[in-house]
């Protein structure tokens, strides 16, 4: 018998967070690697090199932003209108789940999210965060300033906020995990799980991480 803290406590680089995107159906797929789709909440990365993922030869891997301040910092500078990429942040979704099994450093050392993420064969989401719904206003400011292109105009048509919202049904039977949406604080983020009792106690009956992936 254990529990997400002390499971935690004993795997420190084996928890974090993600960022992804909604498609149409309500399935996360990366938001880096567009055709990687989570169908169920344990992901596993492939790697077209003959790795074993994670390998230092390559770059493949599930990656994940250990520290919940760096996380949502990047992702509140990431929206920022002076900031914002080419990316379609209306239908963003945020994951906060266990790496299972071996981890490494991003093979890019760069600290793009305050710190270099780490990278995973195989990661379980535990948690998800939408966006909060004051992101529509910030949409709107965004979509005047920076929706120029035609890829962004499609996008925006495709994805007028709030996309993930109305996911929220779609994710929470597809990925059986607590949800959350974005207008708690930071600090709440961090007990993302314990807001999900169901969860949370299948997860106390784990004692490693393999058994934490096999949830189902
Ligand atoms: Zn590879």
């Amino acid at each position: 018998m254990s529990s997400l803290s002390e499971l935690r406590k004993r795997h420190p680089d084996n928890f974090g967070w993600r960022l992804w995107n909604v498609w149409g159906d309500g399935r996360l797929y990366s938001a880096y690697q567009c055709d990687a789709f989570a169908d169920e909440p344990t992901f596993t990365a492939g790697c077209s090199h003959g790795n074993d993922v994670p390998s230092d030869a390559c770059a493949c891997g599930v990656h994940y932003v250990t520290n919940t301040e760096n996380f949502f910092t990047t992702v509140e500078y990431l929206n920022n209108p002076a900031t914002a990429w080419d990316w379609p942040l209306w239908s963003q979704v945020y994951t906060f789940g266990a790496a299972i099994g071996g981890t490494t450093l991003d093979f890019n050392e760069g600290e793009f999210w305050l710190e270099r993420p780490r990278r995973c064969a195989t990661y379980r989401i535990l948690g998800i965060v939408l966006p909060g719904l004051s992101s529509n206003s910030r949409f709107k400011v965004l979509s005047a300033l920076v929706l120029s292109s035609p890829r962004q105009q499609e996008l925006a048509a495709r994805y007028d906020l709030p996309e993930v919202h109305r996911h929220k049904a779609h994710l929470a039977e597809r990925y059986g995990v607590p949800i959350m949406t974005g207008q708690y604080s930071i600090g709440d983020y961090g007990n993302l799980v314990h807001a999900g009792r169901a969860l949370e106690q299948k997860l106390d009956k784990c004692d490693t991480l393999a058994e934490v992936a096999s949830l189902g």
